[in-house]
């Protein structure tokens, strides 16, 4: 059965069709019965911790510091855990949710990764609508040797003595991206960050002005999470990066913190954001970090980035209103390499 609806483009919604057989698409009306509803590129969900999903429920009211950081609760709950199946249970919910890209976090070094493996390919429902892609940014454990070609690291304070600008290195030589958390509770240090040559910076929410334009100018991409920071009273400048022009994704974070459903996240951007338009807050959930990952994959740092749609119910006229509407679903998915 076709689809058709509204469909949004770079230029905003247009009246069209697509066909989840075979990937093709057309403007006005549908060539044969289709089934109604807003058509949208698929989901990027930029910034996640899979691992620790099922640890959701669990979750003791503390500060983010004993919640994630070194021998905290989520060390401990990942020390025990059937993680593959946690990050199972978070590509479902990211996948059903319409997304189809992940950059994730992968704790636990070697091991960690072979987890990340585990979890997609028990998350077999997803061969019949095409498979959710999934980054992984691996992190070193005791600081040797980095398990993947991307690193994806702590804060500063929480690495080791030269663990992170070792890890920034070799993921440098296997050609891979280098990801940071960064300010998030506390202004950080940007000459330090600096040292590292991240690609994409995570959180921000305590950076001066200054330290915002100087990471503009050196065209780093930028993750904001604004579920995942609320809990603990931050709040990311997603308002100021827009203005510097930065190439911003937006991700949610700790799977044990928030759901991993973007429409979640941008019903609750929009509501934190009011100054960001709806459509803006919409193209970062469906082309977030659009500018770094399309720069990875001409360097081949980055393997294909995938495509196909998602069709979602359609309870308002407005199409860009009925996606922020908390009553539109997820009606079905077809994700594609592109
Ligand atoms: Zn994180």
């Amino acid at each position: 059965m076709l689809w058709a609806g509204p469909v949004l483009t770079a230029n905003g919604f247009i009246d069209g069709w697509f066909d989840p057989g075979n990937g093709e698409n057309g403007d006005g009306e549908p060539p044969g019965p289709a089934t109604e509803g807003v058509i949208l590129p698929p989901f990027r969900n930029c910034h996640t911790h899979l691992g620790d999903t099922l640890a959701r429920g669990e979750v003791p009211d503390k500060l983010l510091a004993e919640l994630v950081g070194p021998d905290g609760f989520k060390q401990r709950w990942l020390a025990d855990a059937d993680v593959a199946a946690s990050i199972t249970a978070g590509l479902r919910e990211a996948a059903d949710s319409g997304t189809a890209l992940i950059l994730d976090f992968r704790e636990g070094g070697e091991l960690g990764l072979e987890q990340l493996s585990r979890g997609a390919a028990d998350a077999g429902w997803c061969v019949e609508q095409g498979a959710p892609q999934v980054i992984p940014f691996g992190r070193a454990n005791g600081g040797w040797p980095l398990p993947s070609r991307n690193a994806g690291l702590s804060g500063l304070k929480d690495l080791a003595s030269g663990a992170g600008h070792r890890m920034a290195i070799e993921a440098r030589v296997f050609g891979g991206l280098v990801a940071l958390h960064f300010s998030e509770v506390e202004r950080e240090s940007l000459e330090l960050m600096l040292e590292h040559e991240p690609d994409v910076l995570v959180h921000l929410c305590n950076c001066s002005d200054e330290d915002l334009h100087a990471i503009a100018e050196k065209g780093l991409g930028v993750v904001v999470c604004p579920r995942s920071n609320a809990r603990f009273g931050l709040r990311p400048p997603l308002e100021e990066l827009l203005a510097l022009g930065v190439d911003v994704g937006v991700g949610t974070d700790n799977g044990m913190l928030c759901t991993l459903d973007m429409l979640a996240e941008l019903r609750f951007c929009r509501e934190v954001f009011p100054d960001v338009a709806p459509d803006v807050l919409l193209q970062l959930a469906c082309w977030g970090l659009d500018e770094t990952l399309k720069k990875a994959k001409e360097c081949k740092r980055l393997v294909d980035l995938p495509g196909g749609r998602i069709l979602l119910s359609q309870p308002r006229v407005d199409p860009l209103e009925a996606v922020f509407d908390p009553r539109a679903k997820v009606l079905a998915t077809r994700f594609t390499c592109e």
